[in-house]
């Protein structure tokens, strides 16, 4: 882990409202893993905001993210050249199952929404190990992973999609959207008991909602949901979770951070095995071992 005053190299919004920076970082390009993260110093704020790493293209890593209030705001703003002051890489990021041949196993990553920015980099990581389906669900088309298209470096990639990844060779890219504008229509939970068969292993960034259908959370009136947020369950759809839990399953969780490297134990939240920080012990975690009942995010 390292504190660095880093150059921001490039910055572009590429969705609505979404925005994918890099940064000149090379301590941690060379030493993060996927589900890892960093976090920045935005501006005056008093706490640093958390972000996953969305990819690395040594010496740089790039983030990928949404602006939801001041902190990101502010770094929408930054400009190539400017510096901004970052610590990581931090947390525990995905296991990977052992990478030779004769182990190569079926990853099934899903992605809610924004969920898609440390799956893109697990995605490129575990590509040339495994065979991997990659779910991307969001509400509409605009919101979906805009892979750059084309030969990486060749002129097919359009100029302003030279700072995104293209998809890795072999991956399979599932998109669904709510209103159907692309890809399959639903919730990407509601299509997952399609591609369980031949999976080894699941791993999941994305809302609460989405954790809860996967995990087969039930709703009832006297427990802690609102009628809102079990309409919310209903429309993910729940998957069997009998058969998602005959497979390993990690996700990880973005709830609201303090210091974000285990000393204020403001993310803990209750497990299976105890409790639990989510900056230091996680952000990835078993979706079994989750008390998801008691997890406020
Ligand atoms: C380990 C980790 C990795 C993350 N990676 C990414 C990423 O790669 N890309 C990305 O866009 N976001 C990511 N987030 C969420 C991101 O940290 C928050 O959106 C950001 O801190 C909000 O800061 P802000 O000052 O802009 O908004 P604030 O003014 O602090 O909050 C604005 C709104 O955002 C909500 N919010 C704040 N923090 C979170 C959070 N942790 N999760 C969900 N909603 C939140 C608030 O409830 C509020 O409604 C990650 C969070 C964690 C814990």
């Amino acid at each position: 882990m390292e504190q660095v005053s880093s150059t921001v190299t490039d910055t572009a919004e590429v969705m609505p409202g979404v925005h994918l920076m890099r940064i000149e970082a090379p301590g941690i390009a060379c030493s993060v893993k996927p589900g890892q993260f960093i976090t920045l110093q935005c501006g005056d704020l008093i706490l640093r905001r958390p972000l996953s790493v969305h990819y690395v293209a040594s010496p740089e890593i790039a983030l990928l993210f949404r602006v939801a209030g001041k902190g990101t705001l502010w770094l929408s703003q930054r400009q190539p050249g400017d510096r901004v002051d970052i610590l990581g890489p931090l947390g525990n990021g995905f296991s990977l199952p052992p990478g030779d041949s004769e182990q190569s196993q079926h990853l099934l990553l899903v992605a809610g929404g924004m969920g898609i920015a440390p799956l893109v980099f697990l995605t490129q990581y575990a590509a040339s190990l495994h065979a991997i389906t990659l779910v991307h669900g969001v509400s509409t088309a605009s919101q979906l992973y805009p892979w750059a298209v084309g030969e990486k470096g060749s002129s097919a990639v359009a100029a302003g999609q030279r700072r995104l990844p293209t998809l890795p060779e072999g991956v399979r890219f599932v998109a669904v959207t709510e209103d159907g504008s692309a890809g399959q229509t639903g919730m990407a939970t509601g299509i997952l008991p399609d591609l369980l068969d031949g999976t080894d292993q699941v791993y999941a960034c994305g809302p609460l909602s989405m954790y809860e259908a996967m995990a087969g959370v039930t709703y009832h009136s006297e427990s802690r949901c609102s009628r809102d947020q079990e309409s919310r369950g209903t429309r993910e759809g729940l998957v069997s979770p009998h058969n998602l839990k005959l497979k390993r399953c990690q996700v990880s969780l973005e709830v609201r951070l303090g210091c974000g490297f285990g000393a204020c134990y403001g993310c803990t939240i209750k497990t299976k095995k105890g409790l639990k920080r989510v900056c230091r012990d996680g952000p990835v975690f078993e979706l079994d071992d989750i008390i998801w009942q008691e997890v406020r995010l």
